[in-house]
């Protein structure tokens, strides 16, 4: 009897033997199938992560403003530039009208997505603000939808918006450069082809003086003619990037001053003016463009003169060389540029007094605008500050490196 307990204990036993082996390496099994499916979950995970970051810093990296919306306009994704555009609100989730708060950008966003086609439209905003655009209520815009081919029922449209303020700008600059060019060109010749129509159809050749007073009349317009067109060829030098290859070199600029008060000298000693000149230290040498520091000097010294000819003034020129900046203040006492033209005189063309008068040929309007440039290719600003009768000052800091 004791050995069939025996024999049954061992059986039993052995039988709880062989279940707690198969439950350990089903347990095994699956830990080690939760593992791996975790392991694969992780994976997907850490992927979509990286596919995500890939895609931010894509989007990131564009300027412009890009925004991905659904089928009803709803805005799924924005880059960082959206957010700028915006004033740094995140427009994910909202509507097209309700991120970008301007009609007319958002009245072309809806035409050009129901439409399904891609399309480029140009937009001048003239009577808002939009974007970061404070100082000027004009602004231009590239508005550049197009649908996203995708397998979804509800299609996505990529939306760019696409800041070209500063190009249209520089268009509008050149256009009214062309303009304002061919009718300051224009005036001069008119007078020109007019006194030789009166010198070839009237009887004027017989009459030596009266000939020669529209001959001196017509070569001061023709001189006039190629000043303009001298003026302009600079000017179009210094903005075409030729101002890279500025022809720097140490000049003595104590040299530069003595050769232009020389060469205004017949003006100075006319109208009874004259130039003071101040130097600290006494002499000074700087690395530049001596033709053009020639030039914006020379204007600057001239327009004081040429502005004040029927009053003699004094012309004070004091520079100041440390090792960081050069300073120079050009000022004279005569009768001043009135301040609602101060924020223009550095225009081209721009002249406080318009002279059309066929005697009273006074300059072209482009001298300060050459002035401007030339100081600003050699990394400096200029500045004016005017009061009529008492002081007109012509500030330049120019960085000396
Ligand atoms: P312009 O060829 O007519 O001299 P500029 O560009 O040199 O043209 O100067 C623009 C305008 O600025 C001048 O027409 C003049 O009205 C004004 N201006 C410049 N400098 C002076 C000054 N020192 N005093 C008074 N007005 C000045």
């Amino acid at each position: 009897m004791s050995e069939i307990l025996l024999i049954i204990t061992a059986v039993s036993l052995l039988c709880s033997l062989l279940l707690w082996r198969l439950l350990t390496a089903q347990n095994n099994k699956a830990q080690f199938a939760y593992a791996k499916h975790r392991k694969e979950h992780n994976d997907i995970l850490e992927r979509t992560k990286a596919e995500r970051r890939e895609l931010r810093l894509l989007l990131n990296a564009f300027d412009d403003a890009m925004v991905i919306t659904n089928n009803d306009g709803v805005i799924q994704i924005e880059n960082q530039a959206t957010k700028a555009l915006c004033k740094g609100r995140s427009v994910r989730g909202k509507t097209v009208k309700e991120a970008f708060l301007n009609e007319e950008i958002c009245q072309h966003i809806e035409t050009a997505t129901s439409s399904q086609e891609p399309t480029k439209k140009k937009l001048i905003l003239t009577s808002s603000t939009f974007g970061n655009h404070t100082e000027s209520n004009t602004s231009a815009w590239i508005i550049d939808v197009a649908p996203i081919p995708s397998n979804e029922e509800d299609p996505l449209h990529r939306i760019i918006l696409k800041d070209i303020t500063a190009e249209h700008r520089t268009d509008q600059v050149k256009r009214e450069f062309v303009a304002n060019a061919s009718h300051e060109l224009r005036t001069p010749l008119a007078i020109i082809s007019g006194y030789l129509e009166n010198l070839i159809d009237d009887d004027v050749v017989d009459s030596p003086a009266t000939a020669r007073r529209f001959l001196t009349t017509i070569r001061k317009h023709s001189d006039r003619l190629s000043k303009l067109i001298d003026e302009m060829l600079t000017i179009s030098k210094l903005e075409s990037g030729e101002a890279a290859q500025l022809n720097k070199e140490p000049f003595s600029l104590n040299r530069v001053l003595s050769d232009i008060t020389d060469r205004l000298a017949p003006m100075l000693s006319t109208q009874d003016s004259s130039i003071q000149l101040n130097f600290i230290p006494e002499n000074i040498t700087i690395t530049g463009d001596q033709f053009y520091w020639e030039q914006a000097l020379f204007n600057l010294i001239e327009n004081a003169l040429k502005q004040n000819h029927d009053n003699p003034i004094t012309v004070s020129v004091d520079m100041k060389q440390d090792a960081d900046n050069l300073t120079i203040d050009i000022s004279d006492n005569g009768k001043g540029i009135p301040s609602a033209h101060l924020p223009y005189i550095f225009n081209r063309f721009y002249r406080v007094q318009k002279h059309h008068s066929q005697n009273e040929v006074k300059g072209t309007g482009l001298g300060l605008s050459i002035v401007k440039h030339a100081i600003e290719a050699h990394g400096g600003t200029i500045t004016a500050t005017s009061q009529a009768g008492i002081k007109t000052t012509f500030s330049i800091i120019c960085p000396q490196t």
